[in-house]
């Protein structure tokens, strides 16, 4: 509808924590919660510790 935003809404980076413009930032795509990140660095360190966090979370159930 406004093609003009009075502000750039930003997000904090999930690594990070650097903010960035929403429209900068990197996500995930089918997750089944948002993630946003500064950039693709920070994007693939997040991808390779969660890919760590689900197999130490997969042998903890067993
Ligand atoms: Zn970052």
């Amino acid at each position: 509808m406004d093609k003009k935003l009075p502000e750039v809404e930003k997000i904090a980076c999930d690594i990070c924590r650097r903010e960035v413009p929403l429209s900068e930032a990197k996500t995930p795509e089918a997750m089944d919660y948002v993630a946003h990140f500064c950039g693709l660095e920070c994007y693939t360190k997040w991808q390779q510790d969660s890919e760590k966090a689900d197999k130490q979370g997969e042998a903890d159930k067993k």
